[in-house]
């Protein structure tokens, strides 16, 4: 794999560029598998920087703020295993079927990105398998190897939002992100709730759909996986207490929940 996959993104990342996917915890023995689209914001060489400035690569248009931090404390608190994405979603959204035009996006809030305009098919190819393929593929390869060995897996996705998106401020603290799956959303809405500290978004700031997602409906529904995102908004989490924090909140409910569904058939 090692080499098809340096002939494959030689012209986008070679084998001393630092790999997309990132894990963490790969023996974890959670029921939990934990993903991250949005994790990092490298961007390939060839691409420079995508024709923006050091402030525009640093908001959260380029990446989930604070999300990083959450996930690697949430993965050793749950003993999880993390997989997770290091590329700028401007170069290309791991969360998005690659047809969409979002997948690489030429505006983002109010931020056109001159190095997605005009992109050749090639070019297009390219991003694709540098960075949106051998993340999915990981995610794939887990998934098949927990089944083949009997194992649980609970899918969650983790993501993080804007405080304030094109003017509007957004009230929730926390969001829960579903579509197909009628076991885990209402458990963890309840969760969150029943903090009495927290606004808890119920598919807010954002639903989950087919068109505007990937990872929940490919890796979660598709497979018949129990599945959950998680939006967390990003002032929350700015700061290693604010991040450290979080991860325990989310991990005493993770584990609360983890009881719960023992008890369940579907589990
Ligand atoms: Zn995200």
């Amino acid at each position: 794999m090692d080499s098809e996959f340096a002939r494959e993104t030689s012209l986008l990342l070679g084998v001393n560029d630092v790999s997309p996917v990132f894990e963490q915890n790969a023996a974890g023995r959670s029921p939990f598998l934990l993903t991250s689209d949005h994790f990092g914001r490298l961007i390939p060489k060839p691409l420079g920087d995508l024709g923006l400035p050091e402030s525009e690569l640093v908001r959260h248009i380029a990446w989930d703020i604070g999300i990083a931090g959450v996930a690697m404390r949430l993965s050793q608190m749950l003993d999880a295993h993390l997989v997770a994405q290091r590329y700028s979603r401007l170069v290309i959204d791991c969360n998005r079927p690659p047809h969409v035009a979002s997948s690489i996006p030429r505006l983002s809030e109010a931020t056109t990105i001159p190095g997605n305009e005009g992109l050749s098919r090639e070019d297009v190819e390219l991003r694709r398998r540098a960075i949106f393929d051998p993340y999915h593929r990981r995610i794939d390869a887990v998934i098949d190897q927990r089944a083949h060995g009997r194992r649980p897996t609970i899918l969650v996705a983790l993501h993080s939002f804007t405080p304030v998106y094109a003017g509007v401020a957004r009230p929730w603290h926390i969001g829960t992100l579903y579509h197909r799956d009628k076991t885990l959303p209402p458990l963890l809405l309840q969760a969150l709730r029943a903090e009495g500290d927290l606004v808890v978004g119920d598919n807010e700031p954002y639903a989950v759909s087919d068109e505007t997602d990937y990872t929940i409906p490919v890796h979660g529904e598709a497979r018949g996986l129990v599945n959950i995102g998680i939006e967390i908004r990003q002032d929350l989490i700015s700061d290693e207490s604010g991040q450290q924090q979080w991860a325990e909140r989310l991990a005493r409910i993770l584990a609360e929940i983890e009881a719960k569904l023992l008890l369940q058939p579907t589990a």
